[in-house]
């Protein structure tokens, strides 16, 4: 006889962390905000309010700022050695490591993913990636470079470059993965020997605070990472616009991404942007339609779609086009959409009811430029913030649906004719983040992944991600990228040092 599943409580340590007065990390010391404000995340299973926080603005990222120029000036931190930073990094991932369940929980509470996708795929990359960039921490080289100067006949050189870090770091990130684009941000810049202020997003700022208890069990530096909760429009602003901030890395809307770049303009701080998508998925006629259809499901749904590089535009060859957006919706129906903290959810929650309203606008605006659901197409229950996974037929590229992010368990489908059709259809996009192709054919798989204008392909696979791999976009996607040692770039000067012999 089947048993019914039982909801996951998160245990007392869990709650005991959530139900906590939330400060912000200053300078190795927990402190409210300066103007005393706080304001309220809510669990977007229920819409009710989680957690009360700290309200960073401008005065709390002065003094945040301050704390990480000080660290990187004159601290233990600029005396460290590389091992020794390789060291902590490494303590700070079997920290994380050891408290995977909690941490799990709280991105479910916060964030509305499901638990068992925070257990296997949240935090263990989390870790990984900080596993990854420890072992860079000693690996950061310049190069001898043999010169020639030919204004200086017979004159010998010894010139070599050395890699140093950009100084003070202001990052921004995103609710999508919380503690994992930390982990993104956090990691590379402290291999890199640099000193950060942190901004969580005002909707999931709890797995970056618990964070930064670990990053003190670790042993870390008193202001080597300063974590200030808050709004973008205030603290964030402010954090782009310091003028002793050395550079920002941001991540989220295009939008917002342009308005970092510009406050960045003050000062002329270096700048790397991860930004939207609106990725093209290819299905090609020769394909295993099982894979391809199992696949370009979990492109779009995965996260419930609230991924940068979420598979959106599905593209498939005129001959299966029927079968493969039949097997797709298919397996949307099945999705079982509810509380993250469900055993048996698939899906859960969009992050908040803005979301919420910006997704369940954008379905509207397809349908009334005639697009069709063949499944979903609507807010699912009218308690939290879920949508039901929904595959949209009769678009177009010129239709809103097909042209903008909408970040959430919606894709569009359209039919190509040959290579050329598609390939004009795939790059007709402002966003160049990631495209998938699904074909049994290497020539043509190759063939169509060196024609996308886009920072990944993935081909017969998607949503494969790992620390070694860099990730980022073409076009207004993006600048500079995340991960692999790529990402150390943008953490470190190059500094060419030249002495006569
Ligand atoms: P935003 O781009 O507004 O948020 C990303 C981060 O930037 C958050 O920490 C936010 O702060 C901060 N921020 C907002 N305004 C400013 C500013 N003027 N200066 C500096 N920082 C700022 O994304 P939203 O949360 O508004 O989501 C809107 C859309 O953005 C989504 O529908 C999706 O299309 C896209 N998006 C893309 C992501 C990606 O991974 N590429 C991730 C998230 C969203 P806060 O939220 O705390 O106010």
């Amino acid at each position: 006889m089947a048993t019914a599943l039982k909801l996951v409580e998160p245990d007392n340590r869990v709650m005991d962390f959530v139900s906590r007065k939330h400060q912000m990390l200053i300078n190795g010391k927990w402190s409210d905000a300066a103007s005393g404000k706080t304001f309220s995340t809510f669990n977007p299973a229920t819409g009710e309010v989680l957690a009360n926080i700290a309200e960073g603005d401008h005065e709390d990222i002065n003094r945040a700022v301050q704390a990480a120029r000080a660290a990187f000036e004159t601290g233990p931190w600029s005396k460290m050695t590389p091992s020794e930073r390789g060291r902590l990094i490494w303590k700070l991932a079997d920290l994380l490591e050891e408290n995977l369940e909690e941490f799990a929980a709280i991105e479910t509470l916060d964030n509305g993913k499901p638990l068992k996708v925070a257990r296997v795929a949240d935090v263990p990359l989390a870790v990984d990636l900080f596993r990854y960039m420890a072992g860079w921490a000693t690996k950061i080289e310049g190069n001898t470079i043999p010169i020639s100067v030919p204004y200086a006949p017979g004159a010998k050189y010894l010139a070599y470059t050395v890699r140093e870090p950009v100084g003070v770091v202001g990052q921004i990130i995103p609710w999508n993965f919380p503690l994992l684009m930390a982990a993104w941000k956090l990691g590379p810049a402290l291999a890199a020997g640099c000193t950060v202020v942190l901004k969580p997003a005002e909707q999931t700022p709890l797995s970056c605070l618990r964070l930064g208890e670990l990053i003190q069990e670790a042993g870390f530096p008193d202001g080597v990472v300063n974590i200030v909760p808050g709004y973008g429009e205030t603290a964030g602003a402010a954090l782009a616009a310091h003028p002793d901030v050395d550079k920002v890395a941001f991540t989220g809307s295009t939008e917002v991404g342009k308005l970092v770049l510009q406050a960045a303009a003050g000062n002329l701080k270096k700048v790397s942007l991860e930004l939207g998508g609106k990725s093209p998925n290819v299905v090609f006629g020769d394909v295993d339609v099982d894979a391809a259809v199992a696949g370009s499901a979990s492109a779009i749904f995965f996260n419930h779609g609230q991924c940068c590089c979420a598979g959106s535009r599905l593209y498939v060859e005129q001959n299966i086009f029927d079968k493969v957006v039949e097997g797709v919706a298919d397996r949307a129906g099945k999705i079982k959409v509810g509380s993250g903290m469900e055993p048996s959810t698939d899906m859960g929650p969009l992050v908040s009811e803005e979301q919420l309203k910006r997704v369940c606008g954008y379905l509207d605006a397809g349908f009334s430029e005639g697009a069709k659901a063949v499944v979903g197409g609507s807010r699912h229950g009218d308690k939290g913030y879920f949508v039901k996974p929904t595959v949209l037929v009769n678009t177009d590229e010129k239709m809103k649906v097909v042209q903008e992010e909408i970040f959430g368990p919606v894709v569009t489908a359209i039919p190509f004719k040959d290579g050329d059709d598609l390939v004009r259809k795939a790059n007709d996009t402002v966003y160049g983040l990631a495209a998938g192709i699904w074909t049994k054919d290497i020539q043509k798989a190759h063939r169509t992944a060196s024609q996308m204008r886009a920072g990944t392909v993935w081909i017969n696979c998607y949503n494969i991600f790992d620390a070694a791999l860099p990730f980022g976009g073409y076009k207004q996607s993006g600048w500079g990228r995340e991960m692999g040692h790529d990402v150390l770039e943008m953490y470190t000067e190059v500094k060419a040092v030249c002495t006569a012999l």
